[in-house]
């Protein structure tokens, strides 16, 4: 096993065996490449390029994939995947870096989620081809790593590598990602694994999404722990994180939820905390369609019952 690192500034900490840098993050800013460090391109993540070309920004029934649409995990602008000017000008770009670093280790190279994109090209292109919709979406993403890993691999002859999320059975129904198509074309794979602060809740709804697939047609119930028997007070899940949670979970599909504790005296206290936080309730509104509406609708539906609760 060898250790790396992976840096936002062009910096090598000692005592590791090679160094990646993020030459271009989704922000969409570009650095200079280093000779002696792999560099890190995301593709379709891509800030500067949405701001330019507010027209490439990814479409989908719940809304473009701008970072401020909250039913999608995008915390950056994504454009479409198939935009051909795009396309183009980050093969040219990526094969110049490869050629100036150690190689190019890629993010972003993918459909923004699941819906994405229904602009009128990637309509036109998935009519012509005659496939699903969900085989078109992974042509489209496998054709095009075809080109990107014959860059840099033959043309270039620098190390390839392939970044995916966090999701190892839904990536293909959400991003168009075929693991076993990308394998024969990269050197090896990473997986960005997000910190606790930025994304938690992304696991939670991976796992419902990798669930529902994998039950079929069987309902799934989900708990969630309130309150554990014996467990601290201060590493129990707060109930802004059990009500963000609950609703990344119903919007990937989730039957029902169970809500665990050891005595119903906390997870009436819940309730009091869910309802009286109506600027979450507010937020959380624009997290998906249906189910989540329902979701927050049942929350409402507590105030009756705590305010009952009260008065005793
Ligand atoms: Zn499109």
């Amino acid at each position: 096993m060898k250790l790396g690192t992976y840096t936002f500034l062009p910096e090598k900490a000692e005592g590791f065996d090679f160094h990646l840098y993020r030459v271009k993050p989704e922000v969409g800013r570009r650095m200079p490449p280093q000779p002696d460090m792999y560099s890190n391109i995301a593709i379709f993540g891509d800030n500067v390029t949405a701001r330019n070309h507010p027209d490439w920004i990814s479409q989908s029934p719940l809304g473009p994939a701008w970072r401020t649409n909250n039913n999608f995990n995008v915390r950056w602008e994504v454009l479409c995947a198939t935009q051909p000017e795009h396309r183009a000008e980050q093969l040219d770009y990526i094969e110049d870096v490869a050629r100036h670093s150690q190689g190019v280790w890629l993010n972003s190279i993918h459909f923004a989620e699941h819906g994405h994109c229904i602009c009128p090209r990637c309509k036109q292109l998935h009519a012509k081809s005659g496939l699903s919709w969900l085989e078109w979406r992974r042509k489209e993403i496998t054709d095009y790593m075809k080109l990107v890993s014959e860059r840099v691999r033959d043309r270039a002859k620098k190390k390839f590598v392939i970044g995916v999320l966090p999701d190892p059975v839904t990536s293909y129904e959400r991003f168009g990602i075929n693991f076993d198509d990308l394998a024969p074309l990269t050197d090896e794979f990473l997986v960005v694994m997000f910190s606790k602060n930025y994304a938690t809740p992304w696991y939670f709804e991976t796992l419902t999404r990798n669930f529902k697939k994998i039950f079929k047609d069987v309902p799934l119930n989900i708990s969630l722990y309130v309150f554990g028997p014996g467990d601290n007070p201060h590493e129990v899940p707060t109930p802004m994180e059990l009500m963000t949670v609950s609703v990344r979970m119903a919007r990937a599909g989730v039957d029902n939820i169970l809500y665990l504790a050891e005595k119903a005296s906390q997870i009436t206290d819940f309730q009091k905390a869910a309802v009286a936080n109506t600027e979450l309730q507010e937020t959380l509104r624009d997290y998906g369609g249906k189910p989540v509406q329902e979701y927050l609708d049942r929350i409402k539906g507590w105030e009756k019952i705590v305010d009952s609760s009260n008065q005793l």
